[in-house]
């Protein structure tokens, strides 16, 4: 039901105080199609959709529904920022090693506990973020659990 959707979400920019264009409309559809997308690939995304949009002007369109609260940002330590539409919850992600693919999951113990921490040491706590690092079950079943460059290393030895 494309057109549904397109109304949709040009309820939600003007929901959010925000002009409907297409280009925003574009970067929409782009990460609520593909969940944990970086910029780049959103860009590709779009510019194909679209064509007429420079890569910067995707940026910005990411950076400004970011920013009103339509996506939410998650920048994984040594990877390029994610972006996703699933908003106002409190899960968390798992993240793929090797491969980078990146999944929701939810809370361990609901809602949004991890916002109290053991001692907030006086700060006012508004975000947490939970990134587990792992291998996904695709990339175990290609390569041995135990890192092959490791064994060599270890044999050299
Ligand atoms: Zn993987
Ligand atoms: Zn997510």
């Amino acid at each position: 039901m494309p057109n549904e959707r397109s109304i949709d979400n040009d309820a939600l920019l003007r929901g959010h105080g925000l002009h409907v264009t297409a280009q925003r409309l574009a970067v929409l559809r782009a990460v609520s199609h593909r969940p944990h997308s970086t910029a780049d690939d959103i860009s590709a995304v779009v510019r194909a959709e679209i064509g007429a949009i420079s890569v910067q002007a995707v940026y910005d369109a990411l950076a400004t529904l970011t920013d009103r609260g339509l996506f939410r940002r998650i920048q994984p330590a040594g990877s390029a920022a994610r972006y996703e539409n699933r908003v106002g919850d409190n899960h968390h992600h798992l993240i793929c090693r090797t491969c980078g693919r990146m999944v929701d999951v939810d809370c361990a113990v609901g809602d949004t506990p991890c916002l109290t921490a053991a001692d907030d040491s006086g700060y006012e706590i508004d975000e947490a973020e939970v990134i587990y690092w792992g291998r996904c079950p695709a990339c175990l079943a290609t390569a041995p659990p135990v890192n092959p460059e490791q064994a060599t290393q270890c044999k050299q030895r």
